[in-house]
């Protein structure tokens, strides 16, 4: 793995380089080192932005060669993600590798800091440019989870005091907050979506449900009516479902409902329709660009659909199997009206279709 050479500009300071400074300069110096990595954690868009800031800083500041983040996977077992800083490595092997290797694998094995005073004299240095004399590789951890290392190395074999491994011991627990939030807030977003997924879905059947249809038909009436075009809805209920509940049992009951679900959903698949289920036993199709006449051509397609699946029904005062009632209505949205009356008047064609002597289809314009 071949590092691009960096963009960073070294040892911009006019003041005197780290060897010739005193011993007091040099730790008001590391303190100093300290607070702007503080404050590089606060700036940044995104976790990998944060820890880039935070090499840069190291590698600008002190006379290391390279600075680098290495961060594990959640299982802990491979390094998957490195920011760095500094001149140019050549590493065998690409992004992830195992914990089973390499100096920084033993500094996550052991959980320990690990200070290489010689890299030649250590097995486990997977050399990356022969420059480098020594490394310092710290665990990043908060509490007890281990979120990678912190890997310094330094083309001096003496660079590496006690003071200096002791500044990057604090450095190495500031990043470990950082990435610690990071994760936080990614899990949050994770659930949130989730929670926002199941808010709008129907447990039974995992289509869309009430909430979800009552915002897509504001958002798609909204949009036809700016537009303009036909918006068209569907409104599906099952015949005699209460006496099929009562002759086969609930969880008949349900599995029915599944059924039904799945082929409503299935004849709209890769169209702008929207499927949702409305109440108990009734789905409501929600069809965007959708005139009344294709509208009623739909409902009769999705009747004759669930007349052939044949589904049992010994109570029906319809037929032998479960069918359904369908009343269909279109509009040309206004914005003057409210979204409802699409609904309304579904509902009206509905009760007619009923009346009518059910299993079929009944369509009506709005006004
Ligand atoms: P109609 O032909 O006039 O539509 O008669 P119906 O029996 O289908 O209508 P009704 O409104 O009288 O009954 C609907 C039934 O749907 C009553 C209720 O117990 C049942 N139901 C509602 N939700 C569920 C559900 O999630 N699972 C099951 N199994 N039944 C449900
Ligand atoms: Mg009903
Ligand atoms: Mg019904």
């Amino acid at each position: 793995m071949t590092h691009p050479t960096p963009n960073v500009e070294h040892a911009p300071e006019q003041r005197s380089p780290w060897s010739e400074r005193g011993a007091s300069d040099r730790r008001a110096m590391l303190t100093e080192i300290l607070a702007q990595v503080s404050m590089e954690a606060l700036q940044g868009d995104t976790l990998e932005a944060v820890l880039q800031r935070i090499v840069d800083c190291v590698a600008r500041r002190l006379p290391v060669a390279i600075a680098s983040i290495i961060l594990l996977n959640d299982e802990g077992t491979h390094f998957v993600q490195e920011v760095w800083s500094g001149i140019e490595l050549d590493l065998p092997g690409e992004l992830p590798w195992p914990v089973t290797i390499g100096a920084s694998g033993r500094c996550v094995r052991s959980g320990k800091a690990q200070l290489i005073a010689d890299v030649e004299a250590d097995a486990d240095y997977v050399p990356g440019n022969c420059r480098v004399k020594s490394e310092y590789l710290v665990p990043i951890r908060h509490r007890e989870y281990l979120h990678g290392v912190l890997n310094l190395e330094s083309t001096s074999v003496d660079f590496f005091t006690p003071e200096v491994c002791a500044m990057f011991d604090a450095i190495a627990l500031q990043i470990a907050g950082t990435v610690h939030l990071a994760r936080v807030v990614r899990e949050l977003e994770l659930a949130n979506r989730k929670l926002e997924q199941l808010s709008m879905s129907d447990g039974l059947t995992g289509i869309a449900n009430r909430r979800s249809f009552d915002q897509r038909l504001a958002e798609e009436w909204q949009r036809h009516a700016q537009e303009g075009g036909w918006l068209a809805l569907l409104l599906v209920d099952v015949d005699c479902f209460k006496a099929l509940n009562d002759a086969c049992g609930h969880v008949f009951g349900d599995e029915c409902l599944r059924v039904l679900a799945r082929l409503c959903a299935g004849i709209v698949r890769g169209t702008k329709a929207h499927v949702s289920r409305y109440g108990g036993e009734e789905f409501i199709l929600l069809l965007p660009g959708c005139d009344l006449n294709e509208a009623q051509r739909l409902g009769i397609d999705l009747c004759r659909r669930i007349e052939s699946l044949a589904i049992a029904h010994p109570a029906s005062i319809v037929a032998d199997h479960v069918t359904v009632s369908i009343g269909v209505s279109a509009a040309r949205p206004d914005p003057k009206q409210p979204p409802e009356s699409l609904i309304v008047v579904a509902d009206r064609a509905l009760y007619e279709a009923k009346a009518k002597g059910r299993n079929g289809v009944v369509a009506m314009p709005c006004a």
